[in-house]
């Protein structure tokens, strides 16, 4: 029997990470639907992380937003039928994306709200970067497509997330005081009415699993990862 699947196009390196976890994921969800030998067809493009954290600190977002469509049409051009963007942060160009080819553009937040609303929630917590947390292109994509009202931590305690993600997590450095530290906010979003909690950064989920946090989580890596394999799997 002939399968057919659409060759995914992965923006990576930001940071590469979680962008191996995404390539774990994908050709896993692949065997465990297809079996035997089968894996994912993907076409990974893996940008310089340095080059890009600097950017994003300096705020320059439109300088960022035009690499990120040079990569997509790249990828494009090299045969990527659907395109998705492996970090939560660089979904804030994800539409001017979208707007620069011809194939769709899987969301990050479209992904993890889908997945809530399936669960019935109403209102979660997000921990992510600074630029996530704060900016409304995330919460307020999730707020009016999806009506789930999503809350965040305090200033302080997202200058804390922020910098263990770019410290630590993304250099690959796992603590457990950081771990506390996470499962401390956590527990404050919990007390203003967060029945969940979105791991809005793709490397939180290298740090926090379900076992350690006693509301369910939404890890933005694997839901986004296992969203694109449906989307290539279906006809
Ligand atoms: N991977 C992270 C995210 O999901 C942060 C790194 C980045 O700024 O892209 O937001």
């Amino acid at each position: 029997m002939e399968i057919s699947m659409k060759v995914m196009g992965l923006i990576g390196g930001m940071s590469w990470e979680s962008s191996i976890e995404y390539y774990r994921i994908i050709n896993q969800m692949v065997k465990l639907k297809l079996g035997d030998l089968h894996s994912c067809k993907c076409i990974m493009y893996s940008v310089d992380f340095s080059e890009i954290e600097l950017l994003q600190h300096e705020g320059k977002w439109e300088e960022l937003s035009n690499m990120m469509i040079d990569v997509a049409q790249n990828l494009v051009r090299a045969g990527a039928e659907f395109i998705i963007i492996c970090t939560n942060t660089m979904h804030m160009m994800a539409d001017k994306v979208q707007d620069s080819i011809n194939v769709p553009v899987l969301h990050i937040a479209d992904a993890v709200a889908e997945q809530i609303k399936a669960e019935k929630l109403k209102k979660v917590g997000l921990l992510g970067t600074r630029f996530t947390m704060e900016q409304d292109f995330y919460k307020d994509r999730i707020y009016e497509k999806y009506g789930i009202e999503v809350i965040i931590p305090s200033k302080e305690e997202r200058c804390v997330i922020h910098d263990i993600i770019y410290n630590e997590l993304v250099r690959g450095i796992i603590k457990p005081e950081s771990k506390d530290k996470y499962k401390k906010i956590i527990q404050g979003l919990v007390e203003q009415g967060a029945e969940g909690v979105i791991l809005g950064c793709t490397e939180i989920p290298i740090l926090i699993k379900q076992e350690d946090i006693n509301i369910r989580i939404f890890d933005s890596t694997t839901i986004h990862a296992e969203y694109a394999v449906k989307f290539a799997l279906k006809n």
